[in-house]
Parts: structure tokens; sequence; C-alpha cells
């Protein structure tokens, strides 16, 4: 399924891998069903099922902006032991391709961290060696994300054949977090739920689009921002990004991609009283 928007002269389409619901709780902290308010009516049935499921979606953004073709988070991939997911059997690769985001076609791969959930087709297996998926590009990872990681117990091998075979082919590069990747396109560090995480901003002839990655993971928390996700590394930073970064989102009218959100996926964030709302873009 795909999803297309344009910011000045960019082109963004996103993909979905798959999605699923999950009991809030195994996503979100201190969710209150309770609390939500006059958002329900927003949030369900799209983005929350009448159960109190949240929907989400796993999903490539792919960018067009002047030559380049970038693609930003690669979703889950095949053939990884995902600890929860299963291995997962899609046609990712297909999808991308058939809107001319083919493997030698791409030439930049953005991941806003390094979770599964967003570096899994980085690669492919090939003849029992794991191998870059898109050989004529280079593949961007934040410094400080990286040597976090390495590090960590987690960088077990489901993490690193999605990220070491393409350092040993001289593919990666790594950035800061406030990078630039094209005249369009630049990275917005926005810390939290990992050290490095990013976001990808995108501005053209006027207009702005921001990729979130999962500073949010959920609708939930553009209404509730104080809500930190489960798995989120540094749960206060991740609330002070969101505190630090809505003003401007709504105030600048920037179009807010939400990588995790279900269709639909873009909206605005819109001050609301003392806080929020999410105003999805239909
Ligand atoms: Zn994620």
């Amino acid at each position: 399924m795909f999803q297309h928007w344009t910011v000045g002269e960019v082109e963004i389409t996103c993909v979905t891998e798959t999605t699923f619901d999950v009991p809030p709780e195994v996503l979100i902290r201190t969710f209150a069903a309770d609390d939500l308010g006059e958002h329900l009516a927003m949030l369900q049935p799209g983005y929350m099922t009448d159960e109190f499921l949240l929907r989400i979606a796993i999903q490539s953004f792919a960018i067009r902006s002047g030559p380049h073709r970038l693609i930003v988070d690669t979703c889950f991939g095949n053939d990884h032991e995902l600890p929860y997911f299963g291995d997962l059997r899609t046609t990712h690769l297909d999808s991308l391709a058939s809107i001319g985001f083919g493997r030698d076609a791409v030439d930049s791969v953005v991941c806003t961290h390094l979770h599964m959930d967003h570096v899994g087709w980085n690669t492919v297996l090939d003849d029992g060696a794991w191998v870059p998926t898109f050989p004529n590009a280079q593949y961007l990872f934040h410094t400080t994300e990286y040597e976090h990681w390495l590090r960590h117990e987690q960088y077990d091998a489901g993490l690193a054949e999605s990220i070491e075979p393409v350092i040993a082919a001289g593919l990666h590069r790594f950035v800061d977090g406030d990078h630039r990747i094209t005249p369009e396109v630049r990275l917005v560090p926005t810390p939290g739920h990992t050290p490095g995480h990013v976001s990808v901003r995108i501005e053209s002839a006027g207009q702005a689009a921001v990729i979130t990655g999962d500073m949010i993971h959920h609708p939930v928390q553009v209404v509730r921002h104080r809500w930190a996700s489960v798995p989120d590394f540094d749960a206060v930073t991740s609330v002070a990004t969101r505190e630090a970064t809505y003003p401007e989102l709504a105030d600048d009218d920037v179009l807010v991609l939400g990588t995790h959100f279900i269709a639909p996926t873009a909206g605005h964030i819109r001050r609301h009283g003392d806080g929020w709302s999410w105003e999805p873009q239909r």
C-alpha cells in the first residue's frame, strides 16, 4: 500500500511493510484510555481499535529530491530472526522497485535509529551471506547511535547482520545529527528513543515536512506528549524532545509523517488548549 505526498518539489511515498495491533501497555508507558477525552473520536477506529489496541505500521519513506532517491528506514526485512514478530516474508523490495526505487536506483539510505524495524532491509541474504541490499547507496548512520549499539548487549547477530555488512562493503557514512543529505533534505537530532535518534526534515519551495522516526510512535503521543514509549532508551529525554519540537511543527504548519502511524500517516500537530491535537490529512 502506498501513500504519496508532494512537498514543494520533493516527492515522498510511504511504502508499508506490515501492520499490526498491539496492546497499549506494550508500546506506551502510563497509557490511560480514560485520559484521552475528546481525542478518542479522532483515534478510533483508525488509529486504535474499539478494544484500545494500538494500530501500528512498519514503513519506509521513499524520497525523490532533485536527482536523488533516498529511502528513510528499511523496516524489518526478510530472513532475520525477530524476537517478537517471527520471521517475516514480505515483498517490500518489489513494492519499492514498483515506484522506481529498485535496488540499484537508491543512492541514500537513512536509518533514523538502529532498531530492527528500521534497518532490516539494509541487507539481504545472498547464498547464505548478508550483503547490502542497495549497492549504489550511501548508508547514513549517526555516529552516536552506532557507537551506542556497538557496546550494547542487544547488538547481537540479528542487528549486526543489518549493519556490519554495509560497513564491511564501505557503503556507510557516519554523520552528525544535523547532516544535510540534499539541498532539500536534512537530518534533525531528536534523541530520547535512542541516543542518536534523528528525524528527517524536508524543505522545498516554502513547504516543510518531517519524518518523525520513533520520536513519536503513535498519535496518542501527539495528544499526550508526556507518554513515553516502552522501548525508549531515555524516557525523560524523549518527552523533552517532543516538548521542544511540537511548537515549531504546529506554528510553522509542518506536514508530519509518522513513521509508525498507520494510514492516514500524515497530518498536522495543532495547538489545543495547553496541549496538542492531531489533525490527520485524509
Ligand atoms: Zn520503530
